[in-house]
């Protein structure tokens, strides 16, 4: 496989299944299985499997050539969604992964405050960023490694990582190295550790810190932006931040990620600035096809309303069978009775009962993320149905 977390070995399998198609909310196996998926695709895919707009205009847009490096108008579209949905966001450039996202908001970050250190939280994931591949969640966790051989300690010698929801670990922190502080990164929901909503007061102190200390507030919205509210986290919550990095929905499905914030810091990046910052298949007409295809529906706020309809029903049901931590279309069945606040927490979830329950499910034709520490993924393919079935099966595990 050619990413770790697809594996089945947390789960207590030797071999993941291979996919064969997806229609909506299932998924059918090179075997003919067919599996209702709760992950769908780890969050881009609000609209289900092979979306009929998506699909169309991807093949549109292929029909007139794959690539150019040439800018084309569907870039500077898709751009424009993002800016009028992301409310932090003045402008923004496309690149192909979560990973190059993060990437480049670090160094823009470092560039703009000509500083160095990063503040991250364990169990929070920015890609596989050497510099941010420290305390890193969900694929790092599951797989155990404490870091990733290969990373030189020099690249993580300005990262400093604080507990998820701990105002005074940051507080202290910042009074500590404040002076050289270029950046706090967050997932304003943590969605890498499994679902870790943000405490009352802990977005709004990040940004009181960032403030008082001269460093950036970076929001990854990879996995939040246009799933809990279209504006992402920060418009849910009202905490703006001056960096956001995005991905997963808003490529709908193709390799596409992006990152913005104020005027005046992308404005740094060339060719307008003096940071480097590159990519030969960035804006691929395809990927920006299949954005356009997906953004342009997300300004109708009942897609809103239905897929907290969803996710409320989905919670409810759960409820009874361990801790579910919900934000709009994102929930984690943790494994325990006990509230997760951060990183510490999600460890202590049962993940041996939840492989357990994984495959339960697997056998009943439910696919959940092969780890506790991701996940649910509604989309608007999830419907009552589907819902009341995965309930269903989870119940029947006792
Ligand atoms: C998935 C994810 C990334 C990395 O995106 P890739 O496209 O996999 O490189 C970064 N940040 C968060 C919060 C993510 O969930």
């Amino acid at each position: 496989m050619n990413s770790p977390v697809r594996a089945m070995r947390a789960v207590g399998l030797d071999e993941p299944l291979f996919v064969g198609r997806g229609e909506g909310a299932y998924l059918e196996d090179v075997d003919g299985n067919r599996y209702l998926d709760w992950v769908m695709s780890w969050g881009p895919l609000i609209f289900g499997h092979a979306d009929l707009e998506t699909v169309a205009a991807v093949r549109d847009a292929a029909e007139r050539g794959t690539s150019f490096g040439a800018p084309t108008e569907a870039e500077v579209e898709l751009a424009a969604e993002i800016v009028d949905a992301v409310p932090s966001v003045e402008k923004v450039r496309l690149v192909s992964s979560g990973t190059e996202a993060a990437m480049s908001a670090a160094r823009l970050a470092r560039a703009f405050t000509a500083r160095d250190r990063i503040l991250k939280f364990a169990g929070c994931y920015h890609g596989h960023v050497d510099a941010l591949l420290a305390g890193a969640g969900s694929g790092v966790a599951t797989l155990g490694l404490p870091s990733s051989p290969g990373v030189p300690p020099a690249t993580t010698k300005d990262t400093i990582v604080c507990k998820f929801n701990d105002v005074d670990a940051v507080a202290s922190t910042v009074a500590e190295y404040g002076e050289g502080l270029a950046a706090i990164i967050v997932e304003p929901v943590a969605g890498n550790m499994g679902v870790v909503p943000p405490e009352p007061g802990f977005l709004e102190a990040l940004r009181r810190l960032c403030d008082a200390s001269g460093a950036l507030l970076v929001f990854d919205e990879v996995i939040t932006g246009f799933r809990v509210a279209r504006g992402g986290a920060q418009e849910l919550f009202d905490v703006m931040p001056d960096l956001t990095i995005l991905g997963k929905i808003v490529g709908g499905g193709l390799p596409l990620a992006a990152f913005g914030g104020r005027a005046e810091i992308m404005d740094r990046l060339a060719p307008s600035g003096d940071v480097y910052q590159a990519g030969t298949l960035s804006g691929n007409p395809l990927a920006t096809a299949a954005g356009l295809a997906v953004l342009r529906r997300l300004g109708d706020p009942s897609v809103y309303e239905q897929l907290e309809q969803r996710g409320a029903r989905l919670e409810s049901g759960l409820a009874p069978h361990g801790r579910v931590q919900r934000v709009g279309a994102m929930a984690t069945l943790f494994m325990t009775d006990e509230p997760v606040r951060n990183f510490d927490d999600a460890q202590r979830a049962d993940t041996d009962r939840y492989g357990a329950l994984f495959r339960h499910l697997l056998d009943r034709g439910i696919y959940l993320a092969p780890s506790q520490f991701e996940g649910m993924f509604v989309s608007l393919a999830h419907g009552d149905e589907e819902i009341d079935r995965t309930i269903q099966a989870i119940a029947d595990f006792g």
